[in-house]
């Protein structure tokens, strides 16, 4: 395997139009490999930091010291490494840094060539991504597509307090039929929104945003969808919750439809919902410094639900040990820039299924034509992956990517029935 001869970092943009980092990695023979990072929004406090300049540029969201970073002191460490040493090279990168969160260097800068380093190997194997990546032994896995349909929170400007609101088309034989339910399912929701005399103008992540405000109105209109396009509910698409509850936090309690909720009477209210509507799972129920509630709701509704921990556990294997030991949820959202290297992002999945957790990789609010998260889902057989609505091309990058994938991986089980068919 030809070494690493060059390093370099360039600014491109992300699909809020903010700046963000691309790494080129380039082998002594001439290899090239390529990654994006994307942003969050609604990000954790304990998420590997994400270097930005200050200052009065792109509201000081610029990246030109994490950039230098790149270029500097990244490319001299990884210059005349073999590309295929991932893990030597993030424990290196981690080295280099010195800090607990990767505050030094950045996040942004860290990834972005841990990442490279993995496409360029990649390719001087003459390997798919998603191929390199399950060297181990994996057996691939086509994902369950969490689409996110009608977005509240922080990623739309109307008056929902749930950030997400998910369709899962689950009951199929084949990725590529569960996609195309969820597509057929948005468009007939466009179509009732219209109805309604409600915008079907888009947040962030492609779903719609029209101006409601009671959050279980959104439940009714997305089973009303379902419906409409002619799949059955519970069976063969089923709904989801991103709450991402750290935003809905008020005091000791949850904003929520107009009032303040204890976790406890949240707890009952999604517990409600979960007997009216076929809801399979629920992202981040609880704030992520609340223990307790986080171990009551898992307490309630753990065995019937899927509960995964987002801005708690950020993609940290530690973390998620510890929320094991607690306790808490039973599956972990996987997003690589939380925690800052592949290797990393790789152990925290292996952690996950060792536990017993679920494993849902994602998409962030801000992110890129890169589909890196595709291959990473199929590899790792993670079984589930959230990237949005079918809307947006920086969301569809993704979903396209696993059509692609499924055709080089004829024999790859869809994990529909697997995930959500075991008693939850
Ligand atoms: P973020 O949102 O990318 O804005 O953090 C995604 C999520 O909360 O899952
Ligand atoms: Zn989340």
């Amino acid at each position: 395997m030809p070494v690493i001869r060059q390093v370099h970092g360039r600014q491109i943009y992300d699909s809020r139009g903010n700046p963000t980092i691309e790494v080129d990695v380039v082998l002594a023979d001439g290899t090239t490999g390529r990654a994006a990072v994307p942003s969050g929004a609604s990000t954790g406090r304990y998420e590997a930091v994400e270097l930005r300049d200050g200052g009065r540029a792109f509201g000081g969201k610029g990246v030109s010291r994490a950039l230098a970073h790149v270029d500097g002191e990244i490319q001299s460490l990884l210059v005349g490494m073999a590309a295929e040493d991932q893990a030597e090279i993030d424990r290196r990168l981690i080295e280099l840094d010195g800090t607990a969160n990767k505050s030094r260097l950045g996040a942004n800068a860290v990834l972005g060539a841990s990442l490279a380093v993995a496409r360029a190997a990649a390719h001087a194997q003459h390997l798919p991504l998603h191929r390199y990546l399950a060297q181990d032994g994996q057996e691939a896995t086509l994902p369950v597509p969490l689409l996110n349909v009608l977005n509240g929170g922080r990623h739309a400007d109307n008056r929902l307090e749930i950030q997400e609101f998910l369709i899962v088309p689950h009951g199929f034989d084949s990725f590529a039929e569960a996609l195309a339910a969820g597509v057929e399912v948005y468009q007939a929701l466009r179509r009732e929104l219209v109805l309604i005399g409600q915008r079907t103008a888009v947040g962030d992540e492609g779903g719609f945003a029209p101006d409601l405000s009671d959050d279980e109105e959104a439940l009714r209109l997305l089973l009303q969808a379902v419906e409409r396009a002619g799949y059955r509910p519970g069976e063969e698409v089923s709904l989801a919750l991103d709450l991402a509850a750290n935003e809905m936090r008020q005091g000791d309690g949850y904003r929520l439809n107009g009032a303040v909720l204890s976790a406890k009477a949240l707890i009952s209210q999604l517990a409600d919902w979960s007997e009216r509507f076929p809801l399979v799972s629920i992202e981040d129920p609880m704030d992520e410094d609340d223990t307790l509630g986080w171990q009551e709701v898992t307490a309630a509704l753990g065995g019937r639900l899927q509960l995964i921990g987002d801005d708690n556990f950020v993609t940290s294997a530690a973390r998620l040990r510890q929320g094991a030991e607690d306790h808490i949820a039973n599956a972990i959202l996987i997003k690589p820039n939380q925690v800052g290297t592949l290797t990393e992002t790789l152990t925290t999945i292996r952690t996950a299924r060792e536990l017993g957790y679920g494993a849902v990789v994602s998409h962030r609010s801000g992110d890129t034509e890169d589909p890196l998260i595709a291959d990473l889902t199929v590899a790792t057989g993670a079984g589930q992956i959230k990237t949005g609505a079918p809307c947006r091309q920086e969301r569809l990058a993704k979903y396209n990517r696993l059509l692609r994938i499924a055709e080089q991986v004829p024999d790859a089980p869809y994990a529909g029935r697997l995930v959500f068919s075991q008693g939850r």
